[in-house]
């Protein structure tokens, strides 16, 4: 039975000098992904294992290395869903949280809830065993010198998020999908949302249909960008209908990622069908993005064009 992976860490205007780390990033979640998938684990395992190495690399936002909100908190948004019995599990604006995608599991596992926020999903944690962190340990230096910059007037590292100029602004959800070997699919996405946002705000990452989706019938899809345009075109879903009326996945994303002329949205999207293929589309400058299938091996970009790693 075929399988593949795709894995992204966020569509945005990633400049010159981050290239390089994105692509390492993206390696190291990709690998041990596929190796995993290729010796058995199911696509939802395999998911939450890549989004968790995702949220752990500082480069990325997500996790560790979040951005702060304009109350100076870091609040993560994850969710996680699984193609078979269309299970679904999702936190929202959690601050304690050192992998939110594996709270996310534990909300479709062990609750008979999809989405969980803050506190409420914070006492669900500790119940369940999952230690809670300091806000401090999510954060890093870079994301405290950003919410300064903002703080003093410099309103281009908010309002030019996805477009050219200037280069100087840092995105980076990250997410994977995945087919595994018992032609299950799942998807998983993490972020730590828009640099200055509003205290509360949330956006795709958390929501199922616009940042997530997995149905065994047609592929698994996960989301990145602007989220206030992926979640009025959910974007996850369009990617997934498209699939389930016969479109490959490249295909599929491109129709999906056109949907958001209409709100002038800017995202990327990662999308495997359950046929063992994968593929990954944006509109923005640049995507930091992997896929491994097995007739293309593995294949790595943060640019168009993508190479072996
Ligand atoms: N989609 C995320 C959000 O709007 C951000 C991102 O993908 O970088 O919260």
């Amino acid at each position: 039975m075929p399988c593949a992976l795709a894995v992204h860490g966020g569509a945005w205007n990633v400049p010159d000098g981050d290239v390089d780390p994105h692509r390492e990033g993206i390696i190291e979640a990709l690998k041990p992904g596929w190796d995993l998938l290729r010796s058995g684990s199911s696509a939802l395992e395999v998911v939450e294992r890549a989004v968790c190495t995702l949220e752990d690399n500082p480069t990325f936002n997500a996790g560790h290395g979040a951005h702060l909100n304009q109350a100076r908190e870091v609040q993560l948004d994850a969710s996680i869903m699984e193609g078979e019995k269309l299970e679904a599990g999702a936190v929202a604006a959690v601050q304690r949280i050192r992998h939110p995608v594996s709270l996310a599991r534990m909300v479709l596992e062990l609750s008979p809830h999809v989405l969980m926020v803050g506190d409420g999903a914070h006492n669900f944690a500790s119940e369940h065993g999952m230690e809670l962190c300091r806000q401090r340990d999510l954060l890093i230096g870079r994301e405290l010198d950003r919410y300064l910059r903002v703080r003093d007037g410099e309103d281009d590292l908010v309002i030019r998020e996805f477009d050219k100029d200037p280069l100087d602004i840092h995105f980076g959800t990250v997410g994977a999908v995945a087919c595994d070997s018992k032609g299950h699919v799942a998807a998983a996405t993490s972020t730590g949302g828009t640099q200055d946002k509003l205290p509360g705000r949330v956006g795709d990452s958390a929501v199922i249909g616009a940042g997530t989706y997995a149905d065994d019938r047609s592929g698994a899809a996960s989301s990145t960008g602007w989220g206030e345009g992926i979640l009025r075109m959910t974007l996850a879903k369009a990617g997934i209908d498209r699939m389930a009326s016969g479109m490959s996945p490249g295909r599929a994303g491109q129709a999906a990622i056109r949907t958001l002329n209409r709100v002038q949205g800017k995202a990327g999207l990662i999308l495997v069908d359950c046929r063992g293929h994968a593929s990954a589309v944006f509109n923005t400058p640049r995507m930091a993005r992997g896929i491994a299938t097995l007739d293309r091996g593995l294949l790595v970009g943060v640019d168009r064009r993508m190479t072996r790693p």
